[in-house]
């Protein structure tokens, strides 16, 4: 834990029981340079204790990079709350973790992810101020998307010479919250679309909405296509699969797709143009930061507009030094974030 917390330089790590509730939660806090740390509370089944913490310190470091190249004042972390096979009062429990997350005193603020809801950040939102993507300010996801589909429209101009998607073969997997509407949009601008999902009402869905392919989940990595865009979940690129991939470039919404920086240099190597996920992606946590401060729509979409540029400003600086864009964006965070 303290080599993950060494090696990731993840600030101060918090851990938080309540037994009336059955809450056990972590709160990892990566940075604090920019302003007060800003991610998602996660709500999911861990195998074990380390696998919680490992994923809250991952994902802390990806909000503190996401939020210091999209120019936000916020810096990262994030919560996951383990969940047990079964939960009494789910009301409470998201209580709970509200009384947890005031202790810290603002050096956190909260928004939904995997397996949370504006009605649960609602419960939150019982016994503390920091939190954010309540019933009230909205769910992100819808921004998210607008992000990813011009970050696409990036990659592929970057990558094939066009941003037009007609006729572009692009693989979704996953359609959920942000992949189904992020599908939508894709079929609306022309692309030929190849779906995957755990949930097989989804896919029908898609086929049927957008004329979809459906595909099976382990199919879908190797299915010759233009774009394959990871919207599921994250460590999807590994050296294995990599090996795998028949497309051009990847760019998806899911947060932490490379198991490791190397993964990165072999899609390099492998001629597949890389959109690193906390710069496509940003388009939630931009929604979520700036609501919290009270900004207007109109400024939030100014900030939004500007994901596709600050793409392309990597995809330049990788293509002149020869190196991953993961590489070139997380040397671009870092320079943020320790000068
Ligand atoms: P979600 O939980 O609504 O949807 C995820 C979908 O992926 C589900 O339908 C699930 O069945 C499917 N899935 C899971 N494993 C899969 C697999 N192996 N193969 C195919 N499908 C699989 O989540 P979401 O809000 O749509 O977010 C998707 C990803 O984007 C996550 O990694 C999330 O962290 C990231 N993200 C989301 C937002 C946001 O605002 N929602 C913002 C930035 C990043």
């Amino acid at each position: 834990m303290f080599a993950l917390m060494q090696s990731t330089r993840t600030q101060s790590l918090h851990l938080f029981v309540d037994p009336p509730s059955g809450l056990r939660a972590v709160v990892a806090i990566h940075n604090e340079q920019l302003g007060p740390a800003m991610g998602g509370c996660r709500y999911l089944a861990y195998a074990d204790d380390e696998s919680a913490v490992t994923d809250a310190i991952r994902l802390a470091q990806g909000m503190s990079y996401k939020a210091a190249l999209a120019g936000l004042a916020q810096g990262g972390g994030n919560a996951v709350i383990m969940r047990g096979a079964h939960v009494e009062n789910r009301a409470a429990l998201f209580e709970a973790f509200g009384r947890a997350l005031d202790s810290l005193n603002g050096r956190f603020i909260t928004a939904v992810d995997s397996g949370t809801s504006t009605l649960d950040m609602d419960c939150i939102a019982q016994s503390t101020s920091h939190v954010t993507s309540t019933t009230a300010s909205g769910d992100p996801s819808a921004h998210a998307v607008i992000g990813v589909f011009a970050g696409i429209r990036a990659t592929a101009m970057a990558r094939l010479g066009t941003d037009n998607l007609e006729g572009l073969r692009i693989a979704v997997q996953g359609l959920g919250n942000v992949g189904f509407a992020l599908a939508e949009q894709l079929h609306a601008a022309g692309a030929e679309l190849l779906v995957s999902d755990l949930d097989a009402g989804k896919v029908r869905l898609a086929v049927e909405q957008f004329n979809a392919q459906p595909v099976t989940n382990d199919a879908l990595v190797s299915t010759p296509c233009d774009i394959f865009a990871p919207c599921g979940v994250g460590q999807v690129l590994s050296g294995q699969s990599v090996t795998q991939l028949r497309c051009a470039a990847v760019a998806g919404s899911a947060n932490n797709q490379l198991t490791t920086l190397q993964v990165a240099d072999h899609l390099e190597k492998r001629g597949i143009l890389y959109a690193p996920d906390y710069v496509i992606n940003a388009g939630g946590l931009i929604y979520v930061a700036l609501t919290h401060r009270g900004e207007s729509l109109s400024t939030i979409t100014a900030h939004l507009s500007r994901i596709p540029s600050r793409l392309t400003e990597v995809f330049g600086h990788a293509q002149a030094e020869k190196r991953s864009p993961a590489r070139v964006a997380q040397m671009l965070a870092e320079r943020l974030l320790y000068g």
